[in-house]
């Protein structure tokens, strides 16, 4: 089915990531997959390539359009190149709106050229080893000294955590607060105090730097507040919409691949003395995860074109993360199967495979 959502400029501006794609990064990608992390000119080259900062005002050096069909063209198309490293969606999508709704003009001028440039990597750091999901738990603490916070504590599972020149900080302010106790503390490069920890060795998204950071009397400047003091909460929970579609948008973009590659494979593979997709059960196999992607893609896009308007609720933006992500598993399960067969292939001819001859994933 035609994509309805995206106009002559949004397929100009995938034409301009995929060559930033093809020049900056798959050349280099497999090294910074070994090395556990990417080369910092490729986030100077995605800046100079506009890529950086799409909503953040022009004034600032950025692209100045909030219309958030451009960062699912980002998403689709890294996705698509299987690059998961380079996390300019984190930058631009989740810590950017942080920057643009919450921060004074002073901080907007201190860090938004820098973040639209790619001289300043960012991160958010909510993450503790004793608090996921329940925030309430976040022991950070960031005491008011009068003329600065002492910041201290741990966190941990922190996307773009050695790369990060500037880190959101997920800090008590007021202990006996619980979670209307937290603030969001910026803590610079350099800051006294502030070490990296491990670069943790993930399952996956190898050449993605997830972290960890300790503070340790970390004095910060009292101006680098971000938003309201105890209204760390309110201010997580605004932008969750956001968040949610950037991974439901890649969950689909991602189903798609796998089927595109497990097709153009099951065609030009023969076995039992003909292409494996003119078996009927691989025919089954490949038709019913094209509907299930093209009946996903039709809620996807409708939900991108919602959230660009600014009128999808945080609901459908659940809904969207929740499907997207589950066809996605689904998907890349199925065709493990089909691209399993070749190696051990079954030794009756043209029949489905038995359970046992099935590999497991
Ligand atoms: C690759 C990667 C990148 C990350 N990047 C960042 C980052 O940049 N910044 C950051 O702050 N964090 C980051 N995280 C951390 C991530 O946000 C946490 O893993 C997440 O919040 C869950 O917390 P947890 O791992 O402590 O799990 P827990 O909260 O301990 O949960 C463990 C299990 O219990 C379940 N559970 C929890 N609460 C409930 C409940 N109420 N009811 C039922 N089940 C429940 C969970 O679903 C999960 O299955 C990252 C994690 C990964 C893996």
């Amino acid at each position: 089915m035609q994509r309805q959502i995206f106009t002559e400029e949004h397929e100009a501006f995938r034409r301009t990531v995929r060559t930033f794609l093809d020049k900056e990064v798959l050349p280099y990608y497999e090294r910074w997959e070994k090395d556990g992390i990417v080369a910092r000119d490729a986030w100077l080259a995605a800046g100079r390539q506009g890529l950086l900062g799409l909503a953040v005002p022009q004034e600032y050096g950025g692209g100045g359009d909030a219309d958030f069909r451009y960062s699912a063209v980002l998403a689709e198309e890294f996705t698509r190149a299987g690059v998961s490293g380079l996390a300019l969606g984190l930058h631009n999508d989740i810590v950017g709106p942080y920057l643009t709704s919450l921060a004074t003009e002073e901080q907007k001028r201190r860090w938004l050229p820098g973040f639209c440039s790619g001289e300043t990597i960012t991160a958010i750091a909510m993450t503790e080893p004793g608090a996921g999901s329940d925030l309430q738990a976040v022991r950070t603490t960031a005491e008011d000294k009068g003329d600065h916070w002492l910041l201290n504590g741990s966190k941990t599972f922190i996307s773009n955590g050695i790369l990060a020149d500037l880190v959101i900080v997920v800090a008590k302010t007021s202990p006996e607060g619980g979670a209307k106790g937290l603030s969001l503390i910026v803590v610079e490069r350099g800051a006294e105090g502030f070490e990296r920890g491990r670069n943790l060795d993930k399952i996956g998204q190898k050449s993605q730097d997830t972290a960890e950071l300790f503070f340790d009397d970390v004095r910060v400047p009292k101006e680098n507040l971000l938003g309201e003091r105890d209204g760390a909460f309110l201010h997580l929970m605004t932008n969750l919409a956001q968040e949610r579609m950037g991974i439901a948008v890649a969950g689909i973009a991602a189903a798609e691949h796998l089927l595109e590659i497990t097709t153009r494979y099951v065609k030009e593979r023969e076995a039992f003395g003909r292409p494996l997709a003119k078996l009927q059960h691989v025919r089954f196999e490949i038709a019913e995860m094209a509907t299930e992607c093209a009946v996903t893609r039709t809620f996807l896009d409708r939900c991108i074109a919602d959230h660009s308007d600014g009128t999808l609720d945080a609901v459908h933006a659940s809904m969207a993360k929740w499907w997207a992500t589950e066809l996605q598993k689904r998907v890349a399960d199925r065709c493990l199967q089909l691209l399993s067969l070749i190696h051990e292939p079954s030794p009756t001819a043209g029949s489905r495979p038995s359970t046992a001859e099935r590999p497991r994933s």
